[in-house]
């Protein structure tokens, strides 16, 4: 058997149980795939693995059963179909996001776009320690977000116009987190209970709740698995080409000081994750 090494030790493929075979991994920002693609993958799994695909749990298609001697060509075809080989070892793995702006009416952020630029930037990098990231397009966190090395949410502050409020309690209803009450026949926002999920700000018939402030939400040094652990919470960002920025400057930062065979979640502090914070803060005022 005729084995291409290069490929072989790429980090999609993965060998399986039987070590006669591999299942090879696909590149899938934010898990989405044209219905071209998708007819590629099919048509390709069928030539070069066992005629079934597996969806993971990071939003991408694995191919099983692939024999190492057809890597080489099974590479090129998926390059071709625009699904090129993923990642899974110490590196920046699939990038994975919800709907979005696109279809979900609780979402405040177009997270497709924004896994799209990060997987531009970074995907595959190699990495001392495996690095997920996950999007979110509200609070509602369906990706998890905090439970990857990097997480983001799109979130809104919300704030009433001053002046105008009837009381009419729409907003009180709407918010699950009971974080708005009718005070002196107006309603009054909590801001500590208050998740800035921005379901208030569609709620007012007489559109007196505004998005004040719309933003990402950037968290670091989660996992999920055996021992899972909430990621901390970096900084907020107001815009989608800053978010890549300071995701970029997380990467940087893990990749020059994170020490292999531990996980980021267990060396947040020998890393000095509060200096990195305000170095970030700076960094991004510099921008401004
Ligand atoms: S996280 Fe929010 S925006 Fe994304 S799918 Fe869930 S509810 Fe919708
Ligand atoms: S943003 Fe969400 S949590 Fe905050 S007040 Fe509005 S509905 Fe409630
Ligand atoms: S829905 Fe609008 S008018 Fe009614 S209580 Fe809330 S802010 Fe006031």
């Amino acid at each position: 058997m005729k084995i291409d090494f290069g490929v072989h030790m790429r980090g999609g493929v993965i060998t399986e149980r039987d070590a006669n075979f591999c299942t090879v991994r696909i590149r899938l920002p934010a898990g989405i795939a044209t219905v071209e693609q998708m007819r590629g993958i099919t048509r390709i799994a069928k030539k070069y693995g066992h005629g079934f695909v597996h969806c993971t749990s990071r939003q991408t298609i694995e191919i099983p059963h692939v024999s190492p001697s057809k890597l080489k060509t099974l590479e090129k075809a998926l390059a071709k179909n625009g699904t090129p080989i993923g990642s899974e070892r110490d590196e920046i793995v699939n990038v994975i996001a919800c709907p979005g702006i696109e279809r979900c009416k609780f979402a405040n952020i177009d997270t497709a776009s924004l896994a799209h630029k990060i997987d531009q930037k970074l995907f595959g990098k190699e990495m001392p320690v495996k690095i997920r990231i996950a999007i979110s397009g509200c609070p509602n966190a369906c990706t998890s977000p905090m439970l990857n090395e990097i997480g983001i949410i799109g979130r809104i502050r919300p704030l009433r116009i001053t002046g105008q409020c009837t009381g009419c309690g729409t907003c009180v209803k709407y918010c699950k987190e009971n974080a708005i009450i009718i005070r002196n026949g107006i309603s009054v926002l909590n801001e500590a209970t208050c998740v800035q999920c921005g379901v208030c700000v569609q709620s007012c018939p007489f559109d007196l709740l505004k998005a004040e402030h719309r933003h990402y939400l950037i968290l670091v040094g989660g996992r999920r698995g055996r021992h899972p652990h909430i990621a901390r919470e970096l900084i907020t960002i107001d815009n989608e080409d800053m978010v890549v920025f300071v995701v970029e400057k997380i990467v940087n930062w893990v990749y020059r000081r994170a020490w292999s065979g531990r996980l980021l979640s267990e060396q947040m502090d020998d890393l000095q994750f509060e200096t990195f914070r305000e170095d970030i803060k700076q960094q991004i005022a510099a921008k401004k």
